[in-house]
């Protein structure tokens, strides 16, 4: 992977004042570029980054969002859509409330966003737009069909995009994250009955027997933004420790 400069570049971050967003935003402010977190609580992104208040479930929210980062700085190269929120069970167990909540947030998030940049990526000599799906989109995870669903209409979305902008100079691709070490994975260990053996448990699982760090994510989005892959499009990175490309089987 190289090591782009984004000097001279501006770049959004959905959901980039926790995880694997921060660790996105960071990596992007380190190597140039002009970073603004789009977040529901903007107060922890990444020092050096421009907190926006936004919710990717307001169409509004979103465009105002976009108008502050454009009225600071007159443009927008790199989109990250990153915002996410996690659900668990099986069809039975969600609603359809449940199942409207988590695709606004996952899917229509990236839609609104996306809508609301294109016209700067359009001025753009190196427009970049990263989705973050999750390996859940095909592993065929057990309690997760709700958010399942979601990440893998993240990635026909990344498909489907790229298609749509490839004559406009303008790139989307996705990483699909494994297990990945963020407040959110926190969140679920802490409720359970022993989150220590837990967390040991769930490392153990992933092939290469730790859990993907946020930085590992980062650095894979940082690549597909990046004047480096710039002959890569509509498709998807897996960045999990094998989870999804390996077939392992116990020895
Ligand atoms: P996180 O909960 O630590 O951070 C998510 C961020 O998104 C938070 O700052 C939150 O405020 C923000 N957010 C949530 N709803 C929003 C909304 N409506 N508008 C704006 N911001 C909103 O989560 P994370 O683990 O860093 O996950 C980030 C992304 O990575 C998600 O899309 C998630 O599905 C994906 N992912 C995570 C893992 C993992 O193991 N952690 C694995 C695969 C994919």
């Amino acid at each position: 992977m190289s090591s782009d400069t984004f000097d001279g570049l501006v770049a959004i971050v959905t959901g980039g004042a926790s995880g694997i967003g921060a660790a996105i935003a960071s990596m992007l402010r380190d190597r140039g570029a002009d970073v603004a977190v789009l977040d529901l609580d903007p107060s922890t992104a990444p020092e050096g980054t421009l907190p926006v208040t936004a919710d990717v479930t307001s169409d509004a929210s979103v465009r105002a969002a976009i108008d502050t980062v454009t009225s600071t700085w007159g443009r927008v190269d790199i989109v990250v859509n990153n915002a996410g929120i996690g659900a668990q069970g099986t069809v039975e167990d969600n609603s359809d409330e449940d199942w409207h909540r988590v695709y606004d947030v996952n899917v229509l998030g990236v839609v609104r966003t996306t809508r609301a940049a294109l016209p700067y990526l359009r001025l753009s000599p190196s427009a970049a737009i990263v989705n973050v799906s999750s390996i859940a989109a095909t592993a065929g995870l057990q309690q997760r069909a709700l958010y399942s669903a979601t990440k893998g209409a993240v990635q026909s979305l990344t498909v489907a995009m790229a298609a749509d902008h490839v004559r406009e100079g303008i790139r989307v691709n996705c990483v699909n994250p494994g297990t990945v070490a963020t407040p959110w994975v926190d969140r679920l260990l802490d409720s359970a009955t022993d989150p220590a053996a837990e967390r040991a448990a769930l490392a153990a699982r992933q092939p290469h027997g730790r859990l993907v760090t946020a930085e590992e994510v980062a650095g894979a989005v940082a690549y597909l933004a990046g004047r480096g892959s710039g002959s890569t499009t509509g498709t998807s990175l897996a960045v999990d420790g094998g989870m999804s490309g390996l077939r392992l089987r116990p020895a």
